[in-house]
């Protein structure tokens, strides 16, 4: 295990702000960062990221914690893993590997991308050396008009013609290589280099690991593919990555939306053209893994798919899963023949960009090629089309959506459209998608808040001093933050903690108080401490405390004076009786009086005794 202080640095080297916006878009907000969560199906940005506190948490889901946890959660690491990983990204040197990392998973992980790295060197130096790499290099630069900063930055590389080349040069590492698919066993029992004479796209996670390689092939015989995705391996994992999202990152949080092609040299090609919001599917239709991490980074997505009849049917099923994963939906269509890539080359970025600007809509586009395929057949035709519609509705959740397509499909088959949605409504209950449970909720604004939360959050922004807790309450007043609170105050006696948890000490005290607490209140206290703004001020939550607390006394002598009423009643003692009544007229009027001051609308916390 990393010691204290080495975590310590990782934490103080990293921006959780640039860390998550690796994985989401975020949006500043006041003195928070807002994003929409990638632990739960988020219509709306419920994750807080607090650049200061070094936190995040989800007011939908309820996940949180600081920077490990996150890389932990998004990557499924374990928490030396996501240590390593952390420590790797800012060079700090971990003096002790730990147990637990030099026989886990994470060593295994960081091992094979280890390699990956060293096999993505060996093919780019191969396409620089001057003899074995010239066609390659040739291929990139002069017929696919790559300039030599674009090859370096997507590293490129190259994979000669011979079955060893690779398996000779890491002699000690073939089973490494053929776990991750570098590697393929012959019959025979050998083992042979599975690319060849090919030109390499390494694969890099949004975390920054180099993960998988394809290749395109480099001769014009069609004995092989053309292109070869490596197949999956513990690293990666098929309609999982998108080629190019960890180049388009900027790009995407810059542009709100998403450009979709489908092949390697499209992606390279248009980001080179300025087009940084390029990403790939690599090859095959988008799938819902794909979709779903899209929805992570934007809300709009161009779909640039060839003309012929593969990029069609690949651009119904893209549109379709895109839809589904709650992104709007465009299709540029292309001129007949070329792909993003000719057409940027041929005809420069302004022809795309005016491509761009006419985009279809996804409906339209939708019906438009349906009815253009059955055109000229008549009923027949018109009832195939109802016959795909009705495929293409079956599970789609949007409401919208759904309306759209009968909409459209009413004017342009001239049918009504009370008669096409009853035709629908069997295709509804077929596949129906159950909606996606929230949980939890929205558990923002002060309405929801209690004393014993507001005075918790003052404390957590630096607005009251802890000392001053510490002089007006002890932990046994309050409720179901006792252990919370508790915690804090032992905190500052061990040790003289800063006055106010705003100054440079308090992110440090914050992770220790964190550290100690159950991970409920772990949660419920990170929850507290990225609320928004409460309008209203310390001390009138303290006065609003001691108030309630007050209230509460009250309450319970008013109980018990009741008591003791009925019991001198039983007995006829008629003087105790009149003697307790007064007490209790008293009382009243006091309760009444701290009711008003309290305010009627805000129940006073239950927890208080
Ligand atoms: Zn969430």
């Amino acid at each position: 295990m990393a010691t204290p202080e080495e975590l310590a640095e990782i934490r103080a080297r990293l921006d959780l702000v640039e860390i998550v916006s690796r994985y989401v878009t975020v949006h500043s907000s006041g003195a928070n960062y807002l994003a929409r969560c990638p632990f739960h199906e988020d219509k709306r940005p419920s994750l807080t990221v607090s650049r200061e506190k070094g936190l995040f948490h989800c007011f939908g889901c309820g996940a949180g914690g600081d920077i490990f946890q996150f890389i932990m959660q998004i990557e499924r690491l374990s928490f030396p893993e996501a240590v390593r990983r952390l420590a790797d990204q800012v060079g700090v040197a971990l003096r002790s590997p730990g147990r637990a990392d030099a026989s886990g998973s994470g060593s295994e992980r960081a091992r094979l991308a280890g390699l990956n790295e060293r096999v993505a060197q060996y093919y780019q130096r191969n396409l620089q050396r001057s003899g074995v790499g010239k066609r390659a290099w040739d291929y990139l630069t002069e017929q696919r008009g790559l300039t030599p900063e674009t090859v370096k930055q997507f590293r490129l590389g190259y994979a000669g013609p011979g079955w060893d080349l690779l398996l000779r040069t890491f002699p000690a590492e073939q089973q490494v290589l053929q776990r991750l698919g570098l590697v393929s066993l012959a019959r025979s029992g050998q083992r042979y280099d599975r690319l060849r004479d090919r030109v390499i796209f390494p694969l890099r996670s949004v975390g920054g690991e180099l993960i998988a390689f394809a290749g395109r092939r480099l001769s014009a015989e069609e004995t092989t593919p053309k292109y070869l995705n490596i197949a999956n391996s513990p690293l990666f994992k098929k309609g999982r990555e998108l080629y190019g999202l960890s180049q388009a990152l900027p790009g995407l949080s810059r542009e709100h939306e998403a450009l979709l092609v489908e092949g390697y040299l499209d992606l390279i090609t248009l980001h080179q053209a300025g087009f940084g919001q390029a990403v790939a599917s690599m090859g095959t239709a988008l799938t819902a893994g794909q979709a779903k991490l899209l929805r992570r980074y934007v809300e709009r997505v161009y779909i640039l798919y060839d003309r012929d009849s593969a990029g069609r049917a690949a651009a119904w099923r893209g549109l379709r899963q895109l839809i589904e994963a709650g992104l709007e939906a465009r299709v540029a269509l292309l001129p007949a023949g070329q792909d993003p890539d000719s057409l940027v080359r041929q005809q420069g970025a302004d022809a795309l960009r005016e491509i761009l600007a006419q985009a279809q809509p996804a409906t339209q586009f939708y019906l438009d090629t349906l009815i253009e395929d059955h055109r000229g057949r008549g009923v027949r035709g018109q009832e195939e089309i109802l016959a795909q519609v009705r495929g293409f509705i079956a599970g789609l959740d949007s409401l919208p959506w759904r309306y759209q397509l009968i909409r459209g499909l009413a004017s342009r088959l001239d049918l009504p459209q009370q008669e096409i949605e009853r035709e629908m409504q069997g295709a509804r209950t077929h596949g129906i998608m159950a909606p996606t449970v929230q949980q939890g909720g929205d558990q923002r604004g002060p309405e929801h808040q209690g004393y014993e939360e507001r005075l918790l959050y003052f404390i957590l922004q630096g607005e009251l001093p802890v000392s001053r807790l510490m002089e007006l309450f002890t932990p046994a007043e309050f409720g179901s933050y006792r252990e919370i609170v508790a915690t804090l105050f032992a905190l500052y006696q061990e040790a003289e903690g800063p006055e106010q948890l705003s100054g440079p000490e308090g992110p440090a005290l914050l992770q220790r108080w964190l550290a100690r607490l159950t991970p409920q209140d772990g949660t419920r206290l990170r929850a507290l401490s990225l609320s928004e703004r409460l309008d209203d001020d310390p001390e009138r939550a303290i006065s609003q405390l001691l108030q309630a607390q007050r209230l509460r006394q009250t309450q319970r002598q008013l109980r018990e004076l009741r008591r003791q009423i009925r019991q001198a009643q039983l007995a006829g003692d008629r003087q105790a009786v009149e003697q307790l009544q007064r007490e209790q007229l008293q009382q009243s009027k006091e309760q009444a009086q701290l009711l008003r001051e309290v305010g009627w609308q805000r129940t006073p916390s239950g927890h208080l005794s």
